[in-house]
């Protein structure tokens, strides 16, 4: 049995335990999860069924079923033709009204509202409850895709260290970044922040033209995909000498996240995790300056369950990734954050990022 059948088998198990009768997914990483292949969702609907029990079909443009021949060993292809309308035979698949359907989160608005007007009898519930519980307990494959991922990343951080930073805008470093994580095994790269000086203090900050200037903090966030698995690593380094309180601010990151990564293990929640970095924030007398959750959930999407965040009460297995990074951002001057992903083993966790976590001054 291929591994997507048996992740078809493991979630049909689940839509049994949650009385489910059907589960969509279009084109995104649920699919790419389930069979193997994704491409970006055009208006041509493309749809994956998987009943509770039995063979599931996908429902195809009729000109593309040749694409999907080679993934569809353990499901029926259904193409339709460009003058008819694919919910019909969706219509025709279900075959009864009355049934429950959990729907894929990133299948389109469009798609869902013609398939509720043709299915007006049916529930609807979010795929999310079998697939993110799914998705976010991952194989040593799976696992090893990651760690290629994040030492890629790790790699090309390393390579910026080595370039003459003060020539540099934020926008250069950061197609550097992009160029070395495509050099270090990645196929596509992710949009990525360079915040110098004050605009490291908004954790989001738009990529800019800024220089990088003597005396200044900056934070690089950035990352790509390996054969699907993604990479996400933060950093943050000093060019000369900066005021005292960035040191202290960037030990207590330092800290902190350390403390979190400490934590994790089975059995803990991912809101505990949250909860040790930002007690020890709070402690320093910065809780008010940590502005965002502590980390998200890792693997074919960037971000995705556990979210590392009060109120997340994911209890951990082994097999989990995700990222911990705290920050702390004061406005007008500078931020640090610093992030890793890691994966939780059988009696603790192992980071998968090894980029140098100490301060680095250039
Ligand atoms: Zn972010
Ligand atoms: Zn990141
Ligand atoms: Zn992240």
């Amino acid at each position: 049995m291929s591994v997507y059948e048996a992740r078809a088998q493991r979630a049909q198990a689940a839509m049994a335990q949650r009385g489910i009768d059907w589960l969509f997914v279009s084109h995104s990483t649920d699919l790419l999860y389930l069979i193997g292949f994704t491409k970006q969702q055009s208006e041509r609907l493309a749809l994956f069924m998987l009943p509770r029990t039995g063979r599931p079909k996908m429902v195809v443009p009729g000109f593309e079923t040749s694409v999907f021949d080679k993934y569809a060993t353990f499901f029926d292809l259904v193409g339709w033709e460009e003058t008819e309308n694919p919910v019909d035979h969706v219509v025709r698949l279900v075959g009864g009204s009355g049934q429950t359907i959990a729907i894929g989160d990133q299948l389109h608005a469009i798609f869902l509202l013609r398939i509720q007007q043709a299915l007006a009898g049916a529930s609807y519930v979010p795929g999310l409850e079998i697939l993110a519980r799914l998705r976010m307990v991952k194989t040593a494959d799976e696992i090893a895709n990651l760690r290629a991922a994040a030492q890629g990343a790790d790699r090309s951080y390393e390579a910026l260290l080595g370039q003459p930073l003060l020539k540099m805008t934020e926008l250069d470093v950061i197609r550097f970044l992009h160029a070395e994580l495509l050099k270090n095994g990645h196929q596509a790269v992710g949009n990525g922040i360079v915040g110098a000086g004050p605009n490291g203090a908004s954790p989001h900050h738009k990529t800019s033209e800024r220089r990088l200037e003597r005396g200044e903090p900056v934070v690089v966030d950035f990352g790509g995909s390996l054969n699907g698995y993604r990479s996400d690593i933060t950093r943050t380094f000093q060019l000369g000498e900066t005021p005292r309180e960035f040191k202290t601010i960037y030990e207590i990151t330092q800290q902190a996240q350390q403390l979190a990564f400490e934590a994790v293990k089975p059995g803990v929640t991912a809101e505990t995790i949250d909860q040790v970095a930002r007690d020890h924030i709070t402690r320093n007398g910065y809780g008010d300056y940590f502005l965002h959750r502590t980390g998200h959930g890792i693997g074919l999407d960037g971000h995705e369950s556990p979210y590392i965040v009060k109120n997340d009460r994911t209890v951990l297995e082994p097999g989990m990734t995700f990222s911990i990074e705290p920050g702390i951002y004061l406005k007008g001057k500078y931020g640090v954050r610093i992030e890793d992903i890691v994966v939780v083993t059988e009696n603790g966790a192992e980071r998968l990022n090894q980029a140098p976590r100490d301060l680095r001054v250039i």
